[in-house]
């Protein structure tokens, strides 16, 4: 087992056919005790129970300071420590730059990004005296080929803002043993599109991916784990491309 009895915190994890969901199960099996962490109490609930034995669902909204602060805080008091975090939760919404409001840019960065340092803050002094942990954030394809595949410009300014973030995050506590990645997933089929995206559209995408197929929930969720277990010790400060080939650099 990759990750017997070590602790995980996935947020954005209670969505049925979500990177977080898939992310969450891939950790379980492995051996982990997961804390999903969502806005909705009974979703994140559901989904923790879904899992099996062991595991726990947090209500909060990842961009609330306090939340945020509350919902680490019964992490710690269910099971005393923290070894994984995965940034996942996140939003996008596809519209273009001279479209973008003071309220969408907000609410886009918000969550992407803000959402990731709070939580990364709240759980960063618990991994500095465990003197180990392993960060993943969630960042996109559209952060490096800025957009084009259904997110507005925000999102990927938000998405890029999470790259710089976990390098600078790698860089400054890797003597403390933190571990800080980030996924670059391409088009993957769950339902952050809201069903906004044509069939059209997603064929001329694939089109444009040597591996020939979309991505699934699970291709990301076993690169989430690779990243979480000690198979990628070495590694912090990586950006990993589970993109099917659509962007080869
Ligand atoms: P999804 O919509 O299936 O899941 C997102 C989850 O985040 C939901 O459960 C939602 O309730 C939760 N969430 C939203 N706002 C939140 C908040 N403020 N606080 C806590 N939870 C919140 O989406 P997904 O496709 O599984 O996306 C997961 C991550 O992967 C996101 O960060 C997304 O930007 C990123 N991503 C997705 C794709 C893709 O093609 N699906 C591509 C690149 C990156």
């Amino acid at each position: 087992m990759l990750l017997e009895g070590k602790i995980a915190i996935v947020t954005g994890a209670a969505s049925a056919r979500g990177i977080g969901r898939a992310t969450a199960k891939a950790f379980a099996e492995q051996g982990a005790h997961v804390a999903i962490l969502d806005l909705d109490l009974e979703a994140a609930r559901q989904a923790a129970t879904e899992l099996g034995e062991g595991h726990l669902g947090l209500a909060a909204n990842v961009a609330d300071e306090a939340q945020v602060r509350d919902a680490v805080a019964q992490v710690l008091a269910r099971y005393g420590r923290i070894d994984v975090l995965v940034n996942n939760a996140g939003i996008t919404q596809p519209v273009k730059t001279l479209e973008i409001t003071g309220k969408d840019y907000d609410r886009i960065l918000d969550v992407n990004l803000r959402g990731t340092l709070l939580m990364s803050q709240a759980v960063i002094p618990t991994m500095r005296e465990q003197k180990s942990g392993s960060i993943i954030c969630m960042s996109s394809v559209s952060a490096q080929r800025g957009g084009g595949i259904f997110g507005g410009p925000h999102y990927s300014a938000a998405k890029a803002g999470v790259l710089g973030l976990c390098k600078a995050m790698a860089r400054e506590f890797g003597a403390d043993n933190i571990r800080v990645n980030a996924i670059t997933p391409g088009l993957i089929q769950t339902d952050i599109t809201g069903g906004l995206m044509h069939d059209e559209r997603r064929h001329a995408i694939i089109e444009g991916i040597p591996l020939g197929r979309l991505g699934e929930a699970r291709d990301v969720a076993h690169a989430a784990l690779f990243l979480a277990s000690d198979l990628s010790s070495y590694l912090t400060g990586v950006t990993l491309d589970v993109n099917g080939g659509m962007l080869i650099h």
